[in-house]
């Protein structure tokens, strides 16, 4: 396969140098993964998964290749690790071609960054390959265009986590004058965040949208208000990865469902 400018080399020339492949694997369904992906899963030796990512992504890489579930929940006290799991490190040291699997996009709220940077100071050679974020594939899979003429000209993905915390607050006032906003990670601090955004000056009858497990079988949608929403979610019961957009363009998903109802009749 040939490599791209931004892939970059290291190590000794003298013996197989393994290599570290940064993946996006997109929102879950196994067809929105890249071309390029799915090239590189069928010839991994070692593939490296995020919690997030479903076993059926991980099944394209040869069955003789190793597994390592590398998630933040599959972490013990005892392996305790800040930028990248040391199997990887460890891995690519050996001269394997290791597929570090992440969810989405791997340099969205993927800390995707912090693992480039680990690499590149261990001198291993690496590269990004991009994938589809969630907000993405949500947002087509919801019938929600994160921009449109009428209805919004901007659209900012922030992360609830990060909001909550200290650093987050000054963060608030530029997300309320947004067109749209798209929350990842909100799901257990739901009700709070949308509220926040009503209390920094956003109209409580702004339409606001939740997909939960986007794009996987599993999917839902819930419609609602800043103000209600989060109740209508409660109702759902939901285990799955979830992302909220919020903004006007959320009322384009009904208008196109009656257009499409209306032309079937
Ligand atoms: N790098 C990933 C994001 C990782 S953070 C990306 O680019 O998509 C994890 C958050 O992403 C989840 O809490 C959720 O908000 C969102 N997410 C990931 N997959 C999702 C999916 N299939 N449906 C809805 N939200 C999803």
């Amino acid at each position: 396969m040939a490599e791209r400018s931004s892939t970059f080399s290291g190590g000794s020339p003298a013996r197989r140098t393994g290599f570290v492949h940064l993946v996006g694997a997109g929102p879950g369904d196994p067809g929105l993964l890249t071309v390029r992906a799915a090239e590189l899963l069928r010839i991994a030796e070692v593939v490296a998964y995020d919690e997030l990512v479903p076993t059926a992504l991980v099944d394209l890489a040869p069955s003789a290749a190793e597994r390592i579930p590398v998630g933040r929940r599959c972490r013990g006290p005892a392996q305790e690790w800040s930028r990248i799991h040391p199997a990887v490190v460890e891995r690519a040291r050996a001269g394997l071609r290791v597929v570090r699997l992440k969810a989405g996009d791997p340099f969205v709220f993927g800390r995707g960054g912090e693992e480039a940077e680990a690499l590149a100071e261990a001198g291993i050679p690496f590269e990004v390959v991009p994938g589809i974020t969630a907000a993405l594939g949500a947002a087509a899979s919801a019938l929600i265009p994160l921009t449109h003429r009428d209805l919004s000209s901007d659209v900012t993905f922030a992360t609830a986590h990060e909001l909550s915390g200290s650093g987050g607050r000054s963060a608030w006032p530029r997300l309320v004058s947004s067109g749209t906003l798209v929350l990842y990670m909100g799901a257990r601090t739901l009700e709070a965040n949308l509220a926040r955004l009503v209390e920094h000056g956003r109209a409580p009858a702004t339409p606001a949208a939740w997909i939960g497990s986007a794009t996987r079988p599993e999917e839902r949608v819930v419609v609602g208000t800043l103000a209600d929403l989060a109740a209508r979610v409660d109702a759902e019961r939901h285990e799955g990865p979830a992302i909220v957009v919020v903004g006007e363009v959320v009322t384009f998903r009904d208008r196109l469902l009656a257009l499409a109802r209306e032309a079937a009749a």
